[in-house]
């Protein structure tokens, strides 16, 4: 709409997208108002639009993902986590902790050593998604509980990874942003069942997703109304073995570009070694990410899980000193 545009106009436009047969969503900008078209199915005619007052101009959407493209929403959306934390504000989060949380004296050291260091956020997965059913598989609810305990100890919100809709109401009670793992990125039913908690939520890249995969899991997410997604970039498996997987900056880059959404990068996940964090840090930054989730662990040769790719605290404090953060 034209930067001009009064209400009564928008609301006309709204009016006529629905006789059409479609959905209209508008998104007040500072700017000007767009107004999104959903469920078409080809190419919408301009000349049905294009006279009525207030319309600048239409712009045709060719992507399949819609509501997460920044064609379709220019301006970078802010997702806030509790009153303390927000995403995509051009101030990189960070976010650290262990892979597991394994006990409460295990999170309790760590956490108050991340909290002193001044992390934003405190992660600890509870339910873990192990490629080895021998693996520890996570705490689960005695996790979540310990974890919750001790984020209010340090006042650092908290997030945790999600594996089954039954544990939804258990998410919603104990955490303050929930993450999808990798392997379920494509878990459409979890994915709709999760956006429904009025919770944000770190959507996580598959191992093996494309980015047009990836933004269109959050376009699933986006769909159910809710917009509170921040994605990750977590390494994808390519022909090289020589690190656990590639960080693809090329990626977290683009998706700048195509979306509006906040992205952070996981550089734990992607290599796979605790020497390589402090450059895949760097780079991650320096290629625009939003924010970082990195792995800590009070004694990493002990760790349950991930302990080859876990900072000790105080090699998490070189790190935020090498990045000019402490
Ligand atoms: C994790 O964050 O510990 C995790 C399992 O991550 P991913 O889903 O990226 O493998
Ligand atoms: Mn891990």
């Amino acid at each position: 709409m034209h930067n001009s545009a009064t209400r009564r106009d928008v609301a006309l436009v709204v009016e006529k997208i629905e006789s059409l047969g479609f959905q209209a969503l508008p998104m007040p900008g500072s700017i000007r108002t767009t107004v999104g078209v959903i469920g078409n199915k080809g190419f919408v005619d301009e000349d049905r639009l294009l006279h009525l007052p207030g319309v600048q101009e239409i712009i045709h959407i060719t992507k399949p993902y819609k509501r997460v493209s920044r064609e379709f929403k220019p301006e970078t959306t802010l997702v806030k986590v509790g009153t303390q934390v927000t995403f995509g504000n051009g101030a990189p989060v960070l976010i650290a902790g262990p892979c597991a949380v394994e006990s409460y004296d295990q999170l309790q050291h760590v956490a108050r050593g991340l909290a002193q260091a001044g992390v934003h956020m405190l992660r600890g997965g509870a339910f873990k998604p192990r490629s080895s059913p021998y693996s520890f598989q996570g705490l689960k609810e005695e996790g979540l509980n310990i974890l919750r305990q001790v984020g209010d100890e340090f006042r650092l919100p908290v997030v945790s990874e999600i594996l089954s809709i039954n544990d939804l109401d258990q998410f919603a009670s104990h955490v303050d942003m929930i993450q999808i793992g990798a392997r379920n990125m494509q878990n459409f039913d979890l994915l709709q069942h999760v956006a429904t908690l009025d919770k944000p939520i770190l959507l996580k890249r598959g191992l093996s997703a494309t980015m047009e995969e990836f933004l269109l899991a959050a376009e699933y997410i986006l769909n159910q109304g809710n917009t509170r997604v921040v994605l990750c970039e977590r390494g994808i498996r390519t022909f090289e073995t020589s690190t656990r997987n590639i960080l693809d900056l090329n990626t977290l880059a683009l998706i700048k570009l195509e979306s509006h959404l906040p992205i952070i990068a996981d550089p734990s996940h992607a290599a796979g070694r605790s020497d390589l964090i402090l450059p895949l840090s760097r780079a991650s930054l320096a290629a625009g990410a939003d924010g970082l989730i990195v792995e800590v662990h009070p004694n990493p040769a002990e760790a349950l899980s991930d302990g080859r790719q876990s900072l000790t605290l105080d090699q998490f404090i070189q790190l935020q000193a090498a990045m000019g953060r402490a």
